[in-house]
Parts: structure tokens; sequence; C-alpha cells
């Protein structure tokens, strides 16, 4: 039996594929979404827990790859602290993917989770701890 946590991105044209039947029923996986984040023709992202006999779990991960879907742990997901961020620009100069851009006129900064690789470059350029994994976010809060 196996019990794992994982984060699937969808590019734009499987977002609408019945993903998730595949996996109960082709799969005979438990799926427990623990946070969606779907939009019709864009790139969509899904957190779930997925859990059942470890075969049918490795197949059901060949076959997700197999769709073109993007599995990563939680650990591999950045978050933005908006609330942290003081907008001094220091990340978007070695992002290397433009995720986190600076705006103008607005002279603010944005972070796009899509586009983000995930290098963490920022978490250490970052002078006020606004970068964080979504593991280090959830042990802070
Ligand atoms: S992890 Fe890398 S790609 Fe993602 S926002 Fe930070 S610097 Fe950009
Ligand atoms: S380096 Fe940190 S504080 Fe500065 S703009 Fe980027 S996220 Fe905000």
């Amino acid at each position: 039996m196996v019990k794992q946590k994982i984060v699937l991105r969808f590019p734009p044209h499987l977002v609408e594929q019945p993903t998730i039947y595949h996996l109960i029923k082709d799969f005979d996986l438990m799926v427990n979404i623990l946070r969606a984040d779907i939009n019709p023709k864009k790139e969509g992202r899904l957190m779930m827990e997925l859990s059942g006999e470890e075969l049918n779990y490795q197949r059901a991960v060949e076959w997700l790859k197999e769709q073109g879907l993007r599995i990563m742990g939680l650990e591999q997901q950045i978050i933005w602290r908006s609330d942290r961020c003081t907008h001094c620009g220091a990340c978007t100069v070695i992002c290397p993917t433009e995720a986190l851009a600076f705006n103008r006129p607005e002279m603010t900064v944005s972070f796009d989770e899509y586009k983000c690789v995930v290098c963490e470059l920022c978490l250490k350029a970052c002078p006020a701890r606004a970068m964080e994994t979504l593991v280090e976010n959830a042990n802070s809060r």
C-alpha cells in the first residue's frame, strides 16, 4: 500500500480530460484532492493524495507522464509570500524564466507560478524571505 501527496501540472490541452476518472477506474487508486486550480484552456494544477497498491501507483505515474502531465512533489512547489515582498526586484534579475517579473510603471514584482521551473535561485536571493517552498510554507503556519 502506498499513500503519496503529489502535484499534477496539466498543459492547457489536457485540462479538460477525465484524468481523475482514469486514476480511479483504470488504476484502482483512491484520490483525495487537496487543492485544485483548473481553468479551461489554461495550464492547471491539482494537489492530491493518491493511495492504493504500490504497483498500481507506479503504473498510474507512468501513465500520467505518458499523457504529458508533470508530476511534482510538494517540496517542488514555490510560494511567493506577497505579504513579505518589498518589491526590491532582486529576484527578477536571477529568475531564469521570468516567473518573477518586474512590472513598470507600477514598479511592483509579480509571480507567475506556471512559468516557475523550481530552480530555487530566488529562495537564496530574496532578502525578505518572501520565496518559500510549499513545505516550508506549511511548516511556518
Ligand atoms: S524557483 Fe527559479 S524559476 Fe521559480 S520563481 Fe524562483 S528563480 Fe524563478
Ligand atoms: S527578492 Fe524577495 S522581496 Fe525582493 S522582489 Fe523578489 S520576492 Fe520580493
